[in-house]
């Protein structure tokens, strides 16, 4: 299966340190919704993985993460791009869940729901958790240098076989031209 995973703050989105609690500070980085529309033209899946402790932390609630994600919706949809489903961990950072990344919990659930494997799916994200929960099922990490990427980059210790991009539109590049060869 054609299949990409990202995660969602500073990869498609602007990341905040106080949390995106609102569909207003849900704002696209210059570049991302294209590159999800150019994925979907060439034949791939799109879904998103994102830990959400603002619902955990009462920060904001579940209707305002639909709103959030009703916004995000429409705006790839102007684009012709479409994000097929939405995996969220809502739980608070203390909450020991099997979802929230790095634990491999929403991965899981995404290989089940798709019914596929997910050994060399691209997943893309800005932070280390991202890259070590999607490692665990044998996805391909992906490091963009947006949202937290450039501190993720400094710290080090990501992942063998991480690939680095500036941000999401370079990685689709790379992706793309891949999957010509
Ligand atoms: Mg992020
Ligand atoms: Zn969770």
């Amino acid at each position: 299966m054609k299949l990409v995973i990202l995660d969602r703050d500073g990869v498609i989105n602007f990341d905040s340190a106080q949390f995106i609690k609102s569909p207003a500070e849900w704002k696209p980085i210059p570049g991302s919704l294209d590159a999800i529309a150019r994925l979907n033209q060439a034949g791939y899946r799109v879904v998103v993985a994102t830990n959400q402790s603002g619902v955990g932390r009462s920060l904001f609630d579940m209707d305002t993460l639909n709103s959030i994600h009703e916004k995000m919706h429409k705006a790839l949809f102007a684009v012709g791009g479409r994000i097929e489903a939405i995996f969220y961990c809502p739980h608070a950072a203390d909450s020991d869940c099997e979802c929230r990344k790095p634990k491999p919990g929403m991965f899981k659930r995404i290989s089940e729901t798709m019914n596929t494997d997910l050994k060399g799916v691209p997943a893309i994200g800005d932070s280390l958790r991202d890259l070590q929960a999607c490692a665990v099922l044998g996805c391909q990490p992906i490091l963009v240098h947006t949202g937290k990427g450039e501190k993720t980059k400094a710290e080090g210790n990501l992942p063998e076989g991480t690939l680095e991009f500036a941000n999401l539109a370079a990685a689709v590049d790379f992706i793309l031209n891949e999957s010509k060869a």
